[in-house]
């Protein structure tokens, strides 16, 4: 199954053998990363501009891209709610809009009565006619004929320094050079009536028509499966990848007697769930060998995966190593700081804190206490930086790991001095099969599929915002018999900052409304270290109620809170929102959470709503979740590791994955070369290959 030598000598090729490029065009592309020709075949087009042909005005249709040529009959800058530039066009067959917020006076001047325009843009309907904002255009000369284009232009991602124009011409050259046929990976590997590699690439980059280029853009098309299924792989195989380079490290054997551990389960008010006492079990069989542990531990909010934690780190401790405790934030890291504290200090184990607030004389201190061996550490992502030192690190555990990127996992683990610690991910949030196999595949998986007994569900109702008023008297009534409440404000798609203001104002309406009541805020605006005050104010119960914005959706566990309303939960993905809810309910008393919505809410809002009333099972929801919004969102927001796929969809490729790992397997174990090949090229030399 070699690689074919066509193949791979075209591919290795340096861009200057494109002649045709030109040395600045030729510089803008290396210092943007293209180094080889390959790297530019497999630099796909976003989407594709039809700009072969001209429609009337009248032809032009909302929701459909289009191309056309008309007469300013009218222009001017209008001042209604924004500042904008209004340009009215005809061409007898019908009139149509143009919009421009922000454009420039010799703009304004260039689209006066009378100017000819060609203009490329996707119309909407507006108040009179269709409407196009921010369009392309360009404004012809007097006799000028516009000159349609004989093929659908692609639009690349956009890279620093290379307009999309530069870039069509470098790939168009580099097309050239692409070897007929295919490259010899996946030889007898791939569904027969696939196109070999050199035509799908092709057929991506320029589709003949534009039934083409439906075909490709709705999924069906088999080029767009073949080269999707070799991204699939490729990001697969470089987890596995990583997997077997890291499982041929030796990490400390962990084997401990077990007496600190009966001491601490001794002082807890409660006894392990059977499925805490598994995945324990689990974990101590990985710690007891030398080949690194990399396993990952998922259990539904609230399901206790801490205090399991807790009881590997002591698996660790009682061997005479370190153990470290990461989390993606100063809220959950001082929570965990402070159950290992609880737990520890009567074991006369004292620990060190390290957060980024932690500076000068402390911070010395804590880093030479860890250079020195002291048994565990908990923090903030201030654990990795490069002065922390530890003699031993036997353990290293990353909680709410989908925070995290799979680079920073790998670097958190090559902090263990001599030998490798092991490793141990958590999550609440349920990994959807099809996730796993390509964000988590190098990770052995543990789920605590059982929350502690006495748990009620979480009674959630959807009511709308016209019942505010009822939903602040629910508040009130709770925290007369002694609870608290969480009230939750989100504003996604705004700045952080305008979803801190609004969350202020609600603090402020409800400080007014509930003068009885004491009122917490904590959104991302402020300092880690007035967040962390607050909560735990909330916490020892010196607050009756927090005002918070999502920054309050993992992990955090306050038993009293047994009420919690979501303003506009609309807005936010199910898993996120099954997330958030997890807040409550933790502990004996009835819990519930109300979403309250802004009505009219569309079908699909209904729909999703629903499903979070029917069902607590945070699987069901993530696998829904996926299914209506697609990974980013399961995994959380667009701050998190998960992967960008250039050409594969997760949503549309899900049924791949099963013959995904069996092409993987075969790989591995017959043509590693071929494995890393593909890796290569899809996935590049990123760090987390790398870094392993
Ligand atoms: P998560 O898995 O969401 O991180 P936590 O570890 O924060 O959950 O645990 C949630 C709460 O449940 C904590 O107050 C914890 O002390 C408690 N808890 C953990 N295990 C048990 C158990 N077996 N029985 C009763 N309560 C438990
Ligand atoms: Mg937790």
């Amino acid at each position: 199954m070699a690689q074919d030598d066509a193949f791979a000598n075209a591919a290795a090729q340096p861009l200057s053998v494109l002649t045709g490029l030109g040395k600045s065009l030729l510089a803008a592309l290396e210092k943007a990363g293209f180094r080889t020709l390959v790297d530019l075949w497999f630099h796909f087009p976003l989407r594709h501009e039809d700009r072969t042909g001209i429609l009337r005005v009248g032809e032009l249709r909302a929701g459909v891209p289009a191309q056309f040529v008309a007469t300013v009959d009218h222009s001017e800058v209008g001042f209604r709610r924004r500042r904008a530039l209004l340009v009215s066009l005809g061409d007898g067959s019908g009139r149509v809009l143009l919009r421009f917020f922000h454009f420039k006076q010799a703009q304004a001047d260039q689209l006066k009565a009378g100017a000819r325009v060609l203009v490329y843009g996707k119309p909407r309907a507006g108040g009179y006619s269709l409407e196009l904002v921010h369009p392309r255009y360009r404004v012809l000369g007097a006799d000028e004929q516009p000159v349609v284009e004989d093929s659908l232009r692609p639009v690349y991602p956009q890279t620093e320094g290379l307009g999309n124009a530069r870039l069509q011409r470098a790939v168009e050259l580099a097309l050239e050079r692409l070897p007929e046929g295919d490259d010899g990976l996946l030889a007898g590997l791939l569904p027969r009536q696939w196109p070999c590699l050199a035509d799908a690439i092709r057929s991506l980059h320029r589709p003949r028509d534009r039934r083409e280029l439906e075909a490709i853009t709705s999924g069906v098309h088999p080029a767009r499966a073949r080269l999707a299924f070799e991204e699939l792989l490729a990001h697969h195989l470089s987890l596995r990848l990583v997997r077997q380079r890291v499982r041929s490290e030796r990490s400390p054997v962990l084997r401990a007697s077990g007496r600190l551990r009966r001491q601490l389960l001794a002082t807890l008010p409660f006894t392990l769930t059977g499925a805490q006492v598994r995945v324990l079990a689990e974990i101590d069989a990985d710690l007891g060998r030398s080949a690194p542990m990399l396993r990952l531990l998922q259990g539904d909010v609230g399901s206790g995966k801490t205090i399991v934690a807790a009881l590997a780190a002591l698996a660790a401790i009682e061997s005479g190593m370190q153990a470290a405790v990461m989390a993606p934030t100063e809220l959950l890291a001082e929570q965990h700081r402070r159950s290992f504290e609880r737990w520890f200090a009567p074991l006369g184990i004292e620990g060190v804190w390290l957060s980024s607030r932690i500076q000068g004389k402390v911070r010395a201190r804590a880093l030479t206490r860890l250079a020195e061996g002291a048994p565990w550490a908990v923090g903030t992502h201030a654990l990795m930086q490069e002065a922390v030192c530890f003699r031993a690190l036997g353990l290293a555990i990353i909680d709410e790991q989908h925070r995290f990127g799979v680079d920073q996992r790998l670097a958190f683990a090559q902090k263990g001095g001599v030998l490798r610690p092991h490793q141990l991910v958590m999550t609440a949030t349920p990994i959807p099969r099809t996730l796993a196999m390509t964000e988590f595949a190098d990770l052995d998986v543990s789920v605590i599929d059982e929350l502690p007994p006495g748990r009620k569900p979480v009674q959630t109702v959807a009511v709308s915002r016209a019942r505010r008023d009822e939903v602040v008297q629910r508040i009130v009534d709770a925290c007369a018999g002694g609870r608290q409440a969480y009230w939750v404000c989100t504003l996604i798609d705004e700045s952080e900052e305008i979803e801190a203001e609004a969350a202020a104002k609600t603090a402020s309406e409800l400080t007014a409304a509930l003068p009885r009541l004491r009122v917490g805020l904590v959104h991302s605006r402020l300092k880690a270290g007035e967040r962390a005050d607050v909560m735990r104010d909330f916490a020892a119960g010196e607050l009756d109620l927090l005002v918070a914005t999502t920054v309050i959706e993992v992990g955090v566990d306050v038993p009293r809170a047994s009420l919690m309303i979501v303003e506009n939960p609309e807005r936010l993905g199910l898993a996120q929102l099954h997330q958030l809810r997890g807040r409550v309910g933790r502990g004996v008393e009835e819990s519930s959470c109300v979403l309250l919505y802004q009505p009219p809410l569309s079908t699909t809002a209904h729909e999703r709503l629903s499903v979070l009333r029917r069902t607590s099972d945070g699987f069901a929801i993530a696998e829904r979740d996926l299914e209506l919004r697609g990974p980013g969102e399961v995994l959380g927001t667009r701050q998190t590791g998960a992967t960008a796929f250039r050409v594969a969809d997760l949503t549309r490729d899900a049924g791949w994955l099963a013959r995904v790992r069996e092409v993987a397997d075969r790989l591995l174990e017959q043509d590693v070369g071929a494995a890393e090949a593909l890796v290569r090229r899809w996935v590049g030399a990123s760090a987390r290959y790398a870094k392993a």
